[in-house]
């Protein structure tokens, strides 16, 4: 099944792989996938490449002398859990945060080479059918950073895998920045160029309905207790457009196609059909 479109349709038997940046990506993002594509019978794995040590608390969290990076990884584990996804242990690289200087060993600090090398040796050992990462089009740059080096990482691989970003919509981010300049001015998130956030509609290629595994979504979100999750607050129309429908953009990966390409590439745009083709 290498190389084919097969998000929709004959995930049975397929092994997918998620590569995410921090834990709760793999459920404040893409979590809703993973379960839909467990309980179509694929094998799920989630590789992060950090602990998230530069996660900011929620409000009321004690870590009570903890490290920040150990009981998030501890929480990734749970969430995992909860999708029905198995763990890898992470790739060993720092969060880099949202701005100053990244360390030398975290996404953004560390030679792009050698983080497509990283991610390359997790191919060759995991041999997916099917890749899915983060589109970084939340703005934040180890998502985006990441990004790049998973399909840096697919074109090279010896048998490259299908590869799909995880997408925010734009319509829904433009919603979401409303809501939370009231909820929570000081996100992060509000301090970035809003219009740039989330993804046109003419470069997601496959929308799953995935609104049979909502109270999945919750748990796995909810298992991150030390974060405080982007839904959490929002009205209930915007969360639930939020997490019933899961929006991809399949990554073509010929020898010189590469993600600044993304943008410019053509795709079919009937997001209506919940389990379409994407191909
Ligand atoms: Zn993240």
């Amino acid at each position: 099944m290498a190389g084919q479109p097969v998000i929709a349709g004959s995930l049975a038997g397929s092994h997918l792989l998620v590569v995410v940046a921090h834990p709760d990506d793999e459920s404040f993002g893409c979590g809703s996938l993973i379960a839909h594509a467990v309980d179509a019978g694929a094998q799920v794995t989630v590789c992060c490449a950090t602990r998230g040590e530069a996660g900011e608390l929620s409000p009321g969290f004690e870590l009570h002398g903890r490290d920040l990076g150990a009981v998030r990884a501890e929480e990734l584990a749970a969430a995992a859990e909860v999708l029905g996804a198995r763990c890898l242990p992470t790739l060993g690289l720092l969060d880099s945060g949202w701005a100053g200087e990244p360390a030398p060993t975290s996404i953004c600090g560390l030679h792009f080479d050698e983080l497509v090398d990283r991610v390359g040796v997790v191919l060759g050992e995991q041999r997916p059918d099917i890749v899915v990462t983060l589109a970084g089009d939340d703005g934040h740059r180890d998502h985006t950073r990441l990004r790049d080096a998973v399909i840096r990482a697919v074109r090279h691989a010896d048998i490259p895998p299908a590869l799909y970003l995880w997408c925010l919509p734009r319509d829904l981010m433009r919603r979401w920045a409303t809501e939370m300049a009231e909820l929570r001015p000081d996100t992060a998130h509000l301090a970035l160029e809003i219009a740039t956030l989330g993804t046109e509609p003419d470069a997601v290629t496959a929308v799953l309905d995935t609104s049979d595994h909502l109270t999945t979504r919750w748990t796995a979100i909810r298992a991150h207790r030390s974060q405080t999750s982007p839904y959490e607050g929002l009205s209930p129309a915007l969360a639930t457009a939020f997490l019933t429908a899961d929006h991809l953009a399949e990554v073509s990966t010929p020898a010189g196609l590469d993600a600044t390409d993304l943008g410019t590439r053509s795709a079919p745009t009937d997001l209506t059909a919940p389990l379409g083709d994407p191909a």
